[in-house]
């Protein structure tokens, strides 16, 4: 019997679920309906000139991963014969007059040695508590302390001054984890963003030539015609007998299950006649708009620090403006992101200080992020799975693990293992790992595990 499943949202959730269930078109029957007319959510691409005429496909906002632990991503784009390039997040930062950046002694890092010094004994710790990349397990990560405690709390017990948090902490996290309120992170999940951003130097990262274009082309080449851009779904109707997806252009079809890789209060939007745990669950997951609301991609260089030990080769700018200590414009310097392309000035500006020149814009966008707040990391992902698979309804996407690429493929990639799909990757034995993992914290005692064969166990 062939099943025929409904997915709302191509984000890399979305694409994911969609892309290991059709790997088994005998056995599952997959629509995917998008509302904007491209495909892969956050992962915005663009099309840049180039000095010699030529037009170059940049990605604006998802540009890297992380070469240690995105295991299933990496293996999707070894699968697509998508090259993996790689590169350097390497930030700077202006606050009033004083410079904090990757590499070069800074006046600021002498002032504050003392807070480094702190700051490098909090993460000491914290990563005691941390599991080991190698072999990740439910009760070990449950009964770590620092998942129930903001990092904010941390670092009030460990003195670590106001000025280092603003100047130095904040402004190196919000360019990376992607999030305004990176003190209210849980101290378990911001310790482990910082073993892969280092405060000092300029952390090693993996970027992909051709573009995510490129990679959600490949992989979702052999169900491309199932892809509906531009429909937007404006209601879900559940009954004992199926699944019933309306969207704008008036059409309503019929599915067996559905998928819901949007965000939550858009998934909780569409169901007709949600249960109490839906709506307690997902109407209590928030999104910020903080930082990341307001993008202008553009080519004036001028927003870029004149002094050039500062400003050359950085993939990140950040430059705090305004009243507020910690309002800050984030540039993200695309043409060193991505090394291939030609040099001149690609950028990225988040929260701009100022208007920037009509001539120079390239797009205008916006995002915005769910919160990962010790209530939305120890609580609301951990209780998802009491709605997962209900009334024929899914969920996957950053609000139902953390909101990174690598998460958002895995949760996609679960929800289709729950419904029967094959993994992908059952000879790659730390994806095997850390997916028996997130499947298991997500869904409960009721994942379908994958057998991890390897002798390294
Ligand atoms: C600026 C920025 C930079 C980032 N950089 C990185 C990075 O470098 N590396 C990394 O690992 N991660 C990065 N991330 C995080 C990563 O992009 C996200 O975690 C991931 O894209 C979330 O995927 P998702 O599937 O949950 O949802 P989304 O990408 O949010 O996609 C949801 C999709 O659902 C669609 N949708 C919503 N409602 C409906 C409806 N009613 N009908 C039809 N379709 C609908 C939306 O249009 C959208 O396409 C970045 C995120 C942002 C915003």
């Amino acid at each position: 019997m062939v099943h025929r499943i409904a997915v709302v949202g191509t984000g890399i959730s979305g694409l994911a679920a969609a892309w290991a269930l059709h790997r088994r078109p005998d056995r599952f029957d997959v629509q995917v309906y998008e509302k904007d007319a491209h495909v892969g959510g956050n992962a915005v691409t663009i099309d840049v000139p180039q000095r010699d005429g030529s037009t170059a496909t940049v990605d604006v906002a998802v540009t890297v991963c992380v070469p240690k632990v995105y295991h299933h991503v990496i293996a999707a784009m070894e699968a697509c014969g998508v090259e993996r390039v790689p590169t350097e997040y390497s930030v700077a930062v202006h606050h009033g007059g004083d410079v904090h950046a990757h590499g070069p002694d800074s006046s600021l890092r002498t002032r504050l040695a003392a807070d480094f010094d702190r700051f490098a004994q909090v993460l000491a710790v914290l990563n005691r508590f941390n599991m080991p990349v190698t072999n990740p397990t439910i009760l070990r990560a449950a009964a770590n302390p620092f998942n129930y405690v903001s990092i904010g709390r941390v670092l009030d017990l460990w003195r670590v001054s106001g000025e280092f948090r603003v100047k130095v902490l904040k402004p190196m996290v919000v360019s990376f984890a992607l999030a305004a309120d990176v003190f209210a992170m849980p101290a378990s999940l911001f310790s482990r963003y910082l073993g892969f951003l280092d405060v000092e130097r300029p952390s090693p990262m993996l970027t992909w030539r051709g573009s995510t274009r490129a990679f959600f082309g490949n992989l979702t080449a052999s169900f491309a015609d199932r892809i509906h851009t531009g429909r937007e779904v404006t209601r879900i109707v559940r009954d004992s007998g199926g699944v019933t997806v309306h969207d704008a252009s008036g059409g309503a079809d019929r599915f067996d299950q559905v998928i819901l890789a949007c965000n939550a209060d858009h998934a909780l939007r569409l169901l007709s006649e949600p249960s109490r745990a839906e709506r307690a669950i997902l109407g209590r997951v928030r999104y910020e708009t903080a930082v990341h609301g307001d993008v202008v991609v553009h080519t004036d260089a001028t927003v870029l620090p004149d002094d050039q030990a500062v400003a050359a080769g950085r993939s990140t700018v950040v430059r705090q403006y305004g009243a507020a200590a910690d309002n800050y414009e984030v540039t993200y310097v695309l043409n060193n992101l991505q090394p291939w392309l030609d040099g001149t000035a690609c950028l990225a500006t988040y929260n701009a200080a100022g208007p920037i020149d009509d001539d120079a814009v390239l797009a205008r966008t916006s995002f915005r992020h769910v919160v990962h707040d010790v209530r939305q990391n120890a609580f609301l992902a951990n209780v998802m799975r009491f709605v997962q698979g209900g009334r024929r309804t899914w969920f996957c996407g950053a609000h139902t693990m953390v909101n990174s690429q690598e998460h958002c493929f895995v949760s996609g990639l679960a929800v289709a293992r729950q419904l029967g799909a094959d993994y992908p990757f059952p000879d790659n034995a730390p994806a095997v790992r850390w997916f028996n993992f997130y499947g298991r914290t997500a869904h409960g005692r009721s994942f379908r595990r994958v057998a991890d064969n390897s002798a390294d166990r």
